[in-house]
Order: structure tokens, then C-alpha cells, then sequence
């Protein structure tokens, strides 16, 4: 069915490549369809249309909501690359006064030399990619305005003819990945810190949903500490579309752990506290498996045994995806993401207050078990459990705060 997009209203092209999900094979339609209501849910209160067209994804949209459009295409996971275009008719005259246009916005931002991409989708085209290129570098060579380079171009020129011509320049780089949804649904443990939100951004890379769980010990730990988390399940919700933060006070655990547990081992003691909270919620809201930001050596308790340790008490899949980074690499995300000024907010989290000075480093499964058993604990993770709070995130909501919504929405 091809609906028609009224393009003396929507006057503003964008167009997206699609990346790793072209490689789907006979599960293509899933994968499209996914990234499709991803971008028209976060899109639901701007003036835009979106369709996906032979592998390519386009939004028309209002002046007004270029903005809103382009902060959700920076924050789409699915797409390569994506470009404002302009769209003209398809014949060489209009392509010519397009390029035109284009070389004259790369001189002015400082390019000096270009070259010509072009692709011929619709075969009824009279001439081929080749011969578009060499009739329509001219327009910028003959008077100067750009030398051509075909190896090391400081701007490429695309054209590509297709149901209408589309003429663009630079293409911003995105996330790349699967589209969200398309993997299942996880449960990541969100602290305050620089990791977490970046483990819960990788898995959503590969195409899961994610929702989140954080645990504050008010009034040891502060008010701030928990708004510092709200904040990062804000950010990193903008991938996912949306997501859940559940907020669970572990002052009462926390208490009793220091009662009960020979102080080296009361982080790993936390830890595994942590992981019996989330098999319990990631069994009520469904998620697939428990997603934290370890890294192996990075502090006591990612020692190779004591990570065994928590993950012999996890029902679900334990997924790690920091394991073999360090920790650069996981701050060069955390920037790209936009995680990393909130996570660096120097507000203490609940682990560092109780803190042991000598944490053990080797525990086993059979003692820290034991240990665990000991401390009768699991009433109190219950009732904190069952007392949890719940803070929805979406993109929908964030574009809306951001720029004015649609009339009558
Ligand atoms: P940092 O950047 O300080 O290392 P972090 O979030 O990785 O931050 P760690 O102490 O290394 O903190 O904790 C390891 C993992 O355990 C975290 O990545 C997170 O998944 C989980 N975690 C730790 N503390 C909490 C908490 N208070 N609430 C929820 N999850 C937590
Ligand atoms: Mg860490």
C-alpha cells in the first residue's frame, strides 16, 4: 500500500541507512517493522511522517520539527548513518541545481575538494550511476566552486534515484545495532556509577529492551544519589524508546548485613542480595536475563571467583557486557552516550558507604553461601522488594519536553 506524504506540508526530508539488519535474511520484515515503530513512537508528538522504502528509512517532517527529528535519529539504534536531503524531481536539471546547493554549504563550512556518489535505484533512469556522476560534476568544477577528488574528497555528494531523486551531503554517523526489541528484554542493575548505564546502552545495541532496577539505602546514601540514577535511566532511555527504573531501599539488608557478616565479605554479601531482589523482579516484569556493568579485575568484588559467586545466585542468564573492557573504553561510551557527566557527580552510592577495608578476593560458592543462609535475609529482601517504586522513562516524553508538541496532543 503506498500512502502519499503531502510534501507541501512535510517540506523536510531526512533519510536513514539501515545497518546490520539488511543482513536478516528471511527475518528482514521483523527487524524493519521494530526500528519503524521504534522511530514513529519516539516521533509520536512531532509533525512527521515516516516510511521505510527498499531498504531505506525516510521522515518527512514540518520546518519546525527538524530538531526534534534529528535529536531522535542521533539516538536511533538500527541505522548506519542518517542525512538531510533534499528531494527533487528526477531529471538532470533538478539534480544539477540540488548539487549545486550542496557543493555551496561544503565550500562555506571550509571544502575544498569532492566527489560524486551516485546510485540508480529506478532502472527507467536514463542514464546510469556512472554517467549521473560525470554529467553532474560539472556544475561544481567548471567555475571553481569544488575540485573533484576521488580517492580522499573532503565531501562526498550523494545522489541516488530512486521514486524521487534524493541529494545529500555529509551523513551523521549513529549507534548502529539491531532495533530495539528485537532481542528480548533485560534487567539491568543501574548504579550511579560510570558502567552500568553503559552496559545497559550495549545490550540495547543488540537489540534489547531494557529495564532497570537500583538500589539506594536512604538516609545513608542521599537524595541526589537516587536523582543522579533517575537521570541516567532518563539518558539511556532515549535508546530503548522507553524504560522502567525500579527504585528498592536496601537500607533495612544493608543493616543486617553489617549485623550478620564478617565485614570482608559484606560487599559480595550485598551483591548477592542485589541479585536475589532481581530474580524476583526481572520474574514479574518478564525479562530475559540480569544485565550489570562488571568488568573482571576492575575492583574486589569482579574478581573471577566472586563474579562465580553472584552469578551462582541468579536464576536468569547473567549478562556482563563491560566484562573484557577497561575502563577507558567503557568512559569513551559513557561520553558518546551522554552518561558520563551524570555518572561522574560525586554523590556516594550505597556500596562505597559500607564498604569493607580488606573485601575478600577468592571467595567460594559453598562459603559465601553459607554465609548467606546465615544472615536470614530473605524476608527483608522481600518486603523491600515489595515496596519498590516505579519511574517511567520515555523518548516520546523527553522530545516533548524538549520541543512543543503537536496541536491537540
Ligand atoms: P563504577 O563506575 O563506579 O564502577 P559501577 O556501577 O560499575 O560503577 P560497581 O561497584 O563496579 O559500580 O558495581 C558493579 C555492578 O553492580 C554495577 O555495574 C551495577 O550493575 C551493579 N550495582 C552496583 N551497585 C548498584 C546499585 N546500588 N543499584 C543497582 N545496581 C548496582
Ligand atoms: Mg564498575
Amino acid at each position: 500500500m503506498k500512502t502519499e506524504i503531502d510534501t507541501n506540508f512535510y517540506t523536510e526530508t531526512y533519510l536513514g541507512k539501515l545497518g546490520e539488519l539488511t543482513l536478516k535474511g528471511g527475518n528482514i520484515r521483523v527487524f524493519e517493522k521494530q526500528l519503524l515503530c521504534n522511530i514513529r513512537l519516539a516521533l509520536e508528538t512531532v509533525e512527521a511522517k515516516v516510511k521505510l522504502l527498499s531498504g531505506r528509512l525516510y521522515i518527512y517532517c514540518t520546518k519546525n520539527s527538524c530538531g526534534a527529528v534529528e535529536y531522535a535519529l542521533d539516538h536511533l539504534i538500527g541505522i548506519t548513518g542518517w542525512a538531510k536531503v533534499q528531494a527533487v524531481e528526477k531529471n538532470l536539471e533538478a539534480i544539477k541545481i540540488a548539487v549545486r546547493k550542496e557543493g555551496e554549504v561544503a565550500k562555506s563550512n571550509g571544502a575544498k575538494t569532492f566527489k560524486i556518489e551516485a546510485r540508480r535505484e529506478d532502472k527507467d533512469f536514463p542514464l546510469n550511476s556512472y554517467e549521473i556522476a560525470t554529467e553532474v560534476a560539472g556544475v561544481l568544477f567548471d567555475d571553481g566552486t569544488l575540485d573533484v577528488d576521488v580517492h580522499k574528497p573532503d565531501v562526498s555528494i550523494n545522489i541516488e534515484v530512486r521514486e524521487k531523486c534524493y541529494v545529500y551531503c555529509s551523513q551523521k554517523k549513529t549507534c548502529r545495532g539491531l532495533p530495539v526489541g528485537v532481542s528480548g528484554k533485560g534487567l539491568l542493575l543501574l548504579s550511579g556509577g560510570i558502567d552500568s548505564p553503559v552496559a545497559g546502552y550495549r545490550m540495547m545495541r543488540r537489540g534489547m529492551k531494557v529495564e532497570c532496577v537500583y538500589f539506594h539505602s536512604y538516609p545513608y546514601t542521599s537524595e541526589e544519589a537516587q536523582q543522579k540514577v533517575q537521570d541516567l535511566a532518563k539518558i539511556i532511555a532515549q535508546y530503548g524508546n522507553d524504560t522502567h527504573l525500579n527504585v528498592i531501599s536496601f537500607t533495612e539488608v544493608q543493616m543486617k548485613i553489617k549485623q550478620k557478616t564478617p565485614e570482608a565479605y559484606s560487599t559480595l554479601m550485598l551483591r548477592l542480595c542485589m541479585m536475589k531482589a532481581a530474580n524476583m523482579l526481572a520474574e514479574r516484569i518478564n525479562c530475559d536475563c540480569i544485565i550489570t556493568g562488571e568488568s573482571l579485575g576492575q575492583v574486589a568484588s569482579q574478581t573471577i571467583e566472586n563474579l562465580a559467586v553472584t552469578e551462582s545466585f541468579a536464576e536468569k542468564p547473567l549478562v556482563r557486557p563491560l566484562i573484557g573492557l577497561d575502563k577507558e573504553e567503557i568512559m569513551d561510551t559513557a561520553n558518546f552516550i551522554g552518561t558520563y557527566e551524570t555518572s561522574i557527580l560525586p554523590y556516594e552510592d550505597c556500596c562505597v558507604l559500607f564498604s569493607p577495608k580488606h573485601p575478600v578476593l577468592r571467595a567460594t560458592i559453598e562459603e559465601a553461601k553459607k554465609i548467606y543462609d546465615s544472615m536470614e535475609i530473605d524476608f527483608l529482601i522481600q518486603k523491600s522488594f515489595d515496596e519498590r517504586q516505579i519511574f517511567r522513562y520515555s523518548m516520546r516524553d523527553v522530545i516533548g519536553e524538549k520541543w512543543s508538541l503537536k496541536e491537540n496532543f
